[in-house]
């Protein structure tokens, strides 16, 4: 994704603002983000040395509630990245109407160069820079990529330090200490909802498609097993060692035990062992790309031969490849309805922080579901209504849902 992030994420946004007739003043407004925070993380490392990090928390808009999105811990994070994924957050929540904005921070470092405790370190640290302007009803972060539920519980306890008691400060935390049940799962099942929503309006159904995950962490690894359990076949899988392809199906529990046991994909024999723009190509019927952004060019988008794409990553497909993806009739399901599943249940998990109230898996399964069908309902009829395709529908229901909330509270 990285410095093209902020330039793709205007770009959608522009176009949906000149379909809405905003006007300049309001879609700059729109687009300026509300907070920028740059912080300094320095840590002692294992070997006695001094690391010094740079931490990131951008806070794009709140008018529809309090800031909400994850943080990311990567070599490639940045400004204008993280810029960008707290736009893509604005929008992701008012799509599926959860009452949140959006905001995006990170880190940038190499989490595979870090150990345990250099992480738990950077953690707090971060959270020491930043917890002047979090909070429970200000602003919630959340797991995003390399950060999981285990980096939420350092954060959580660190903020306690400053503020007291409030596990509602961040979500993904750990269900023994706050956090929701299938809030792990909750992308990948969020992106299977997606996906049959999409096809149960196209009067088809999951069962017996073809599918190709990229990514294998939280996301992929999730979405390979949800779509398998509901009847698809897993043709092929990636991760950071490479694609694995099997026509007949790949077994997603092997797979994700073996990542279990040996930290990558790296050996696995359920597949032949392809480069990543060969998976990208493979014959299937459905392709979910779950890990960076930009992974879909122009170029790539011309050799996938999957007739539905569900972006369970964050701006998987640039611009581009987009108006490829629509001369070619291929569905894309944009990465704020597709992957939306995650940010919803944390929604939940907040929910149930503030009440001290907990749910069964079965409820928040059941309420995603919900949440998942009625935003697609309105991305479809949308899109049908102003001939747009998923991505600029879902664009045009954000944005028009944070102008309205915008308008409402005034200037
Ligand atoms: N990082 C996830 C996203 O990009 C989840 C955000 C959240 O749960 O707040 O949507």
């Amino acid at each position: 994704m990285s410095s093209d992030a902020l330039a793709n994420a205007n770009h959608y946004f522009q176009k949906a603002s000149s379909i809405l007739e905003l006007g300049d003043d309001v879609t700059i407004q729109l687009r300026t983000p509300h907070r920028e925070v740059k912080t300094e993380c320095t840590i002692r490392m294992d070997d006695g040395s001094i690391g010094t990090f740079v931490g990131f928390r951008v806070q794009h808009d709140n008018s529809r509630g309090p800031f909400k999105g994850g943080l990311r811990y990567h070599f490639e994070v940045d400004e204008q990245e993280v810029t960008a994924l707290a736009q893509l957050m604005t929008w992701k929540t008012a799509v599926v109407g959860v009452p949140f904005g959006g905001a995006k921070g990170g880190i940038t470092c190499d989490t595979s160069k870090l150990s345990e405790g250099e992480l738990q370190r950077l953690t707090r640290r971060f959270v020491d820079g930043i917890y002047e302007v979090i909070g429970e009803k200000t602003d919630i972060p959340a797991p995003d990529m390399y950060t999981n539920a285990q980096v939420m519980a350092w954060f959580f306890d660190q903020y306690t330090k400053y503020r007291g008691y409030a596990p509602g400060v961040v979500t993904g935390k750990p269900v023994a200490i706050g956090g929701s049940l299938g809030r792990a799962a909750a992308t990948g099942r969020g992106c299977l909802f997606a996906c049959e929503n999409l096809l149960e309006a196209l009067g088809d159904s999951l069962e017996g498609k073809r599918v190709v995950v990229q990514g294998f962490g939280n996301v992929g690894s999730w979405a390979a097993r949800l779509f398998a359990e509901r009847g698809a076949t897993i043709v092929g899988i990636a991760d950071i060692s490479g694609g694995y392809v099997n026509p007949a199906g790949i077994d997603a529990e092997a797979a994700i035990a073996y990542v279990g046991a040996h930290r990558t994909l790296e050996g696995f024999t359920g597949g032949d062992h392809v480069d990543g723009d060969t998976l990208l190509a493979t014959d299937c019927d459905i392709l979910v790309p779950a890990a960076l952004g930009g992974v879909l060019t122009k170029d790539v988008a011309e050799s996938v031969r999957a007739t539905i794409i569900v972006e369970g990553a964050n701006g998987p497909t640039t611009p581009e490849a987009d108006e490829v993806f629509e001369r070619r009739g291929v569905h894309v399901i944009p990465d704020i309805y597709a992957n939306a599943g995650g940010v919803t249940v944390s929604y939940f998990e907040w929910t149930q922080n503030l009440q001290n109230f907990y749910w069964e898996e079965e409820r928040v399964n059941d309420e995603l579901r919900r949440v998942m069908k009625n935003a697609f309902k309105e991305l479809w009829s949308t899109s049908r209504s102003r001939e747009l395709s998923l991505r600029m529908a879902a664009y045009v229901v954000g944005v028009g849902r944070v102008y309205e909330a915008t308008k409402l509270r005034g200037v």
